[in-house]
């Protein structure tokens, strides 16, 4: 059976690259195996949800090259959430309970007091009728709780193996709040059925909830998906990523400049058992998550890694994978100006620089007046080519005596007026005799 997976992010804030690594794995995994990949956008909070976030994480998506099937919003099927709540009552599984949050807070403290966990004590389920509606007539509204079956739960997790919970240590969890909002545990397990999800693929920060979860699909008849938690990404000196990290949000990173299939590759590959690199292609990414091979530990995300892999990048880009996105940027120097720059590019946006080198004006610097001299007189006739370099070189340096970096980099600075850049063979003949006659000669061109 093809899976169905979905990727479930709040639209409260800008995805980061960790929540590109739970997309990406989602999706990927879903195009390698002929599935389909759901968008699930979990707007119930309908306070903090924001329908601006919900459009930049579809450009996010979009940007990396993911899109998805189907796209689906939690505000739209409240409906389906209300019915699940329903039958669970009416089985017994969801009860009704009164105690304030004071009241809940007291108890707990004095069950830490006397070194017991602190377990809500089910003391909702033993109220009487009257006991009730007294609790009702002082207008308390109840908010419900999951009876959970006190069993061991078991399950196989695709990244983390056999796992177990002991039921009985956990507390009943709320599912519906007093003001009748959903909290994430019962719209998200509803939905998962609904849309016959086969496999939850998620951060590891969700793994509490899968025990808890896996009884509900059961209370409600579900199948139970899979599930596989990856682990988390961190900065590099270890803290968790948060929304609130404006410059490590996919939108930063986007504006950046940086290209998506380094984003991607990171996203994936770091904590993996798979080498860190760039892969140009989606679905050599997808063939390489092996869930099973995804580390236990934290991931560091380094951005001078982020910023290494991009430029590497860049360089293997061929004319063909650029020419729009060139063109764009106002640079129509074609295949051979391309592949004269590339490879002393971090990012692709550095290729106006070159552009504006090649096409000027720039102010050259004259270093060595003898040498660049010497140089405009022996500037071949046109048409230039690739060869033209040597010759003209060779030329000079007969002429003058002056060879390596006494040599070069005069030519270089008269040229570029910089003392770094790409290969002066392949530029010369981009910059062309007309400019490289007038920039020897002193004159901004
Ligand atoms: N909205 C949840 C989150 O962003 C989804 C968790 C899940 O995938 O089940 O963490």
């Amino acid at each position: 059976m093809p899976p169905v997976v979905r990727f479930a992010p709040s639209p409260t804030g800008l995805l980061h690259i960790g929540n590109a690594r739970t997309a990406l794995l989602n999706a990927l995994f879903a195009r390698r195996e002929g599935g389909t990949f759901v968008l699930r956008l979990d707007d119930t909070d309908l306070e903090r949800s924001k329908p601006e976030f919900a459009a930049v994480i579809e450009e996010d998506l979009d940007w990396l090259g993911i899109r998805p099937d189907l796209v689906v919003r939690q505000s739209d099927r409240f409906s389906l959430y209300g019915a699940a709540a329903e039958r669970l009552r009416g089985m017994g599984r969801l009860y009704a309970a009164y105690e304030t949050p004071d009241e809940l807070e007291f108890r707990r403290k004095r069950q830490l007091a006397r070194g017991l966990p602190p377990i809500y004590d089910r003391a909702a389920l033993k109220l009487t009728a009257e006991e009730r509606a007294r609790l009702e007539a002082e207008g308390r509204k109840p908010h419900w709780r999951f009876r959970l079956d006190h069993c061991v739960m078991e399950w196989r997790d695709l990244v983390r193996g056999p796992s177990h919970v002991d039921m009985a240590s956990l507390s009943d969890p709320v599912l519906v709040r007093a003001d009748g909002s959903y909290l994430y545990t019962l719209p998200s397990v509803v939905d998962d059925i609904d849309l016959g999800i086969t496999q939850v693929i998620r951060g590891e920060d969700h793994v509490t909830n899968t025990a808890v979860q896996i009884q509900i699909f059961q209370a409600l008849g579900g199948p139970v998906p899979a599930f596989a938690h990856h682990n988390l990404l961190t900065t590099a000196s270890g803290e968790g990523l948060s929304k609130r990290l404006g410059h490590l949000s996919l939108k930063g990173l986007r504006e950046a400049g940086l290209e998506p299939q380094a984003v991607a590759s990171l996203a994936v590959l770091v904590g993996s058992a798979e080498a860190v690199r760039p892969i140009k292609d989606l679905d050599e990414l997808a063939r390489l998550i092996v869930f099973a091979h995804i580390s236990r530990a934290p991931a560091k995300f380094d951005e001078a890694e982020l910023e290494h892999l991009n430029a590497r990048l860049v360089h293997e880009l061929s004319y063909e994978d650029v020419k729009e996105r060139l063109e764009a940027l106002g640079i129509v120097g074609g295949e051979d100006f391309w592949v004269a720059v590339r490879t002393n590019l971090s990012k692709l946006s550095d290729a106006a620089e070159w552009w504006s080198v090649v096409n000027g004006p720039i102010a050259p610097a004259i270093a060595d007046p003898a040498v660049v001299g010497a140089a405009a007189e022996a500037l071949p006739p046109p048409p230039w080519d690739g060869s033209t370099w040597k010759g003209w070189t060779d030329a000079v340096k007969a002429a003058t005596g002056a060879k390596g970096k006494a040599l070069f980099m005069p030519l270089r600075l008269a040229l570029t007026g910089r003392d770094h850049g790409p290969e002066l063979a392949p530029l010369l003949p981009l910059i062309g005799p007309e400019r490289a006659r007038r920039r020897l000669a002193g004159e901004t061109a």
